[in-house]
């Protein structure tokens, strides 16, 4: 369908990052994940395309606008390369950009901001903890203040490009029981007391590293305190928006892999004397998924503007979210069965996509998570 938001840079932006990923990343896409790990130097090519600058001054190396449409785009024709390892790999250090530009001291932000913009550093927000990842308010990494340092202790673990960044942003208790008793920290990855080791063996995003941190008598500066203390959880809480606003947006280009080579599929297999797309019941599993599309994207497009409006729209994020996650659960299973045993061979997308749903339904908060917060935003 048109689409009334589109504009000349919004379609130019798009054709670029599409042409990008169709060159630089969907003829490795399958060995990088075999792999285990995308090049480093991918970083820095991504970095050229300015996708990690929206919202940054550009004093930082950022672009001086936002633009949520177009950071829509950037997550959506990443995922179009059907390795969902690749953007996760790359692109880890996305939520902790905008904490650290408004948050972190001057100093910090010269010395660091530009390099991670431009992909020659890595950096990750560390939330998750061993012991839960949906209960935020009850964070157990406890910071306390040692003269003019500030000493941190606990465990954060699940964290994207924990093992490859540089620079990290971690809540921590620093007060009481709580949602006001949590504070935000800058940790270096080279500042003694801070160690980490990979979580091996993920069902998918294999060419992305996911690792603990161990945070054992961790000094950092006083000033690596990042906005005000006790504010960490709303700090937290606001970067959730844009980070889910960024999944429903992957989950719409991994359901757009799923229609796409479905069809092509269905247009290719013969079956019982004609091409399988001549089967009605097959041609209703494409109107089926193309309907999901349609509906996530018009969705999509809405938060988008009210997000550009100055409006952050929790509620409808947080249902998009959930229905973002069943839908592309549907277009995975559909476009699967579509391939027939063909779909159950690794080495094409659908198989990936089929096997990389549940870190979408899971990630960046979960559908029970999410369905809970959106009928709190409701007051009720
Ligand atoms: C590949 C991958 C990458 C990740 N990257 C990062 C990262 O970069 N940074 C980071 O901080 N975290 C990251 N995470 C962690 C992720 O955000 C958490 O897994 C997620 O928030 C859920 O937390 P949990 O796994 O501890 O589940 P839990 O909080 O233990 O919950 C377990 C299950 O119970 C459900 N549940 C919990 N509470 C309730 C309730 N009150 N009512 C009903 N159901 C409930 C949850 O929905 C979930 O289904 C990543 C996770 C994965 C798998």
């Amino acid at each position: 369908m048109k689409n009334p938001f589109e504009t000349e840079d919004r379609a130019a932006f798009r054709k670029t990052l599409r042409d990008f990923v169709t060159r630089e990343i969907r003829p490795h896409a399958d060995a990088w994940d075999e792999a285990g790990a995308v090049p480093w130097e991918l970083h820095a090519k991504v970095g050229a395309l300015g996708v990690w600058g929206f919202g940054v001054d550009e004093a930082y190396g950022g672009l001086g606008f936002d633009d949520c449409f177009m950071r829509a785009a950037f997550s959506e024709e990443f995922a179009r390369c059907g390795a969902g390892g690749v953007p996760a790999a790359i692109n880890g250090r996305m939520i902790s950009i905008d904490p650290i530009q408004r948050l972190a001291s001057a100093e910090i932000k010269d010395r660091v901001l530009a390099d991670i913009i431009a992909g020659r550093k890595g950096s990750s927000l560390a939330v998750t903890e061993p012991g839960g990842g949906s209960d935020v308010a009850n964070i157990q990494t406890r910071a306390r203040l040692d003269g003019n340092h500030w000493v941190l202790n606990g465990q954060k673990t699940f964290i994207t490009g924990g093992m490859t960044s540089d620079y990290f942003v971690i809540p921590a208790r620093t007060g009481g029981a709580g949602l006001e008793g949590i504070s935000l920290f800058f940790v270096e990855a080279d500042t003694p007391g801070f160690s980490r080791t990979e979580l091996p063996r993920k069902m998918g995003w294999w060419c992305s590293d996911q690792a603990t941190l161990y945070l054992d008598d961790c000094r950092v500066p006083a000033s690596s305190m990042m906005g005000d203390e006790g504010r960490g959880f709303t700090a937290i809480m606001q970067n959730f928006n844009l980070e889910r606003v960024a999944l429903i947006a992957g989950m719409l280009g991994m359901m757009k892999v799923c229609l796409e080579d479905g069809i092509a599929w269905a247009q290719e297999r013969q079956t019982f004397g004609k091409p399988l797309i001549r089967h009605q019941v097959i041609r209703h599993k494409i109107a089926d998924m193309a309907a999901r599309i349609e509906a996530v994207e018009a969705y999509l497009n809405q938060i988008c503007w009210s997000v550009n409006e100055g409006d952050m729209p929790v509620a409808a994020i947080s249902n998009c979210k959930v229905f973002t996650s069943k839908a592309l659960e549907f277009c995975a299973s559909e476009a699967m069965q579509i391939m027939g045993g063909a779909g159950y061979l690794r080495g094409n997308r659908i198989e990936r996509v089929y096997r990389e749903v549940k870190v979408m339904a899971i990630g960046g908060g979960s559908e029970e998570i999410m369905r809970d917060l959106a009928v709190r935003q409701m007051g009720l």
